[in-house]
């Protein structure tokens, strides 16, 4: 099974959804995969604040009931429509294919929306201080293009030095254009403190910010979506490494992955 595979039956694995032979092979793949475990995690963070945070309400009958019947027309629509999604296998044999792709529809849409709320209450609160001060840095930097830069080159061979006697570490200035990753520059921060160098790459069109500090220790890769943003974070080699885009999780971890191997 693939990572993305693994990763749109989570929530359904997690609500303990699936057949056993299906929920064997994610555990599996769990053990071995560091970013699908991460995402794990963050999900079961993420329904700890729900069951902690959320007000509960039970559903009144008049409103089990106009649910119901909204479901029975989508179903009778989507009897007539040719759905192509990955299998997932659940448990229940009791409801028929059609009632269970609505419930399916109408729980993800519930689940995207408390997810957004969610994640909004946990900026607010700062939760994710660090990486919410980056996607700041990344967006200001990007509506001013006089602040996104403080050496404008392709060119790593230019970038790299130009941080020489600037930084406490050595920063990875990779050149991944043939991954599809155009380096436009690099600028330097302060960030809590700490002098950070900030490499921008875009692809199709997506700039992304790299940021770089100092490590003392190193740490596993995990990816995170804050207020839209996709971000990575992992520290090795004395280095720790932010990765911010507004691209999906997966393009930032492909970037993440590459600089890790480079690093
Ligand atoms: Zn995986």
């Amino acid at each position: 099974m693939s990572c993305q595979h693994i990763r749109q039956m989570l929530d359904a694995w997690i609500d303990h959804e699936l057949d056993d032979v299906t929920s064997a092979e994610l555990a599996e793949h769990i053990t071995h995969c560091t970013t699908c475990s991460a995402i794990r995690a963050e999900r079961l963070k993420l329904r700890r604040l729900v069951k902690s945070g959320a007000p509960y309400f039970v559903a009144s009958s008049s409103l089990r009931q106009s649910i119901s019947q909204k479901l029975a027309v989508a179903a009778n629509q989507q009897q007539h429509a040719l759905i192509v999604t990955p299998p997932v296998r659940l448990n229940s044999n009791r409801r028929t294919w059609w009632q269970m792709a609505g419930l399916v529809t109408f729980a993800s849409l519930a689940s995207s929306a408390l997810t957004v709320w969610i994640l909004h209450l946990s900026v607010a609160n700062n939760v994710p201080t660090i990486q919410a001060q980056l996607i700041e840095q990344h967006v200001a930097s990007l509506a001013n293009p006089k602040r996104m830069v403080d050496v404008a080159s392709t060119d790593r061979h230019t970038v790299k030095p130009w941080f020489q006697g600037k930084l406490d570490f050595a920063p990875t200035v990779a050149d991944l254009a043939d991954a599809g990753y155009t380096l436009l520059g690099g600028r330097l921060e302060k960030i809590e403190s700490q002098p950070t160098a900030v490499l921008i790459y875009q692809t199709r069109k997506h700039p992304i910010s790299l940021f770089m500090t100092r490590a003392t220790a190193t740490k596993p890769m995990s990816v995170n979506t804050i207020r839209g943003f996709s971000v990575a974070n992992w520290a090795s080699g004395g280095v720790e490494f932010y990765v911010v885009a507004d691209t999906d999780l997966i393009e930032v971890e492909r970037l993440a992955t590459l600089l890790q191997v480079l690093h």
